[in-house]
């Protein structure tokens, strides 16, 4: 089974960790440099962008986890994590920085100026209807042309799930609704890599 990190600085890892599980991977949490190295794959996971960015930067991660998403690790974003693979973001903070890799815009907290927290049901991947849960979450604005839409949201038709090569992300939670056909889809991912 792939070894697939959680990264652990902030955010709900540990509903990822059983996810990934009933998957089929060997989940692990990432807190150093060090145990990064040692995985085939990373899943990044809600919470808030700029407190995850801030502490990735503290544990001397940020480089690190440039520097293997750039060389092709597969990476799996869910909502504050989709922020941290943006290339772009829009709402952020003045200096906020994120570690890029997917070509799109993201608007961060895009749904949660007219609510906070909402359920959808959506196609992913065209793998049939899945229940959505959006927290404060955001939405990708615009997509370069290698970018794939895996799946899109009312209200709205909003684009919410998106693939560029071995970079996946959702800006809902997978993790959260016991439905882990997101979370094989990225070790499917992982498995072909
Ligand atoms: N609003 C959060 C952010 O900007 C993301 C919310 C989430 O991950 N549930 O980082």
């Amino acid at each position: 089974a792939p070894t697939i990190g959680v990264l652990a600085l902030q955010g709900d890892v540990r509903e990822h960790v059983r996810a990934l599980r009933e998957s089929g991977a060997r989940p692990v949490a990432v807190r150093r440099p060090a145990e990064l190295e040692a995985v085939d794959a990373l899943v990044i996971p809600g919470g808030e962008s700029t407190t995850m960015w801030k502490l990735a930067d503290a544990f001397d991660l940020l480089e690190p986890l440039r520097l293997r998403v750039k060389s092709g690790m597969p990476a799996y974003g869910s909502c504050a994590g989709m922020i941290m693979l943006a290339d772009r973001i829009e709402g952020g903070t003045d200096d906020q920085q994120t570690l890029g890799g997917i070509d799109m815009v993201v608007r961060r907290n895009a749904f949660g100026r007219q609510v906070d927290s909402f359920e959808s049901t959506l196609d992913f991947a065209g793998r049939g209807a899945m229940r959505a849960v959006f927290i404060r979450a955001p939405w990708v604005e615009s997509v370069g042309s290698g970018v794939e839409v895996l799946g899109l949201a009312e209200p709205g038709d909003r684009i919410v799930a998106v693939r560029q090569g071995p970079l996946l992300a959702t800006s809902f939670h997978p993790e959260l609704t016991g439905d882990t056909r997101v979370h094989s889809y990225f070790v499917e991912m992982v498995r072909e890599h």
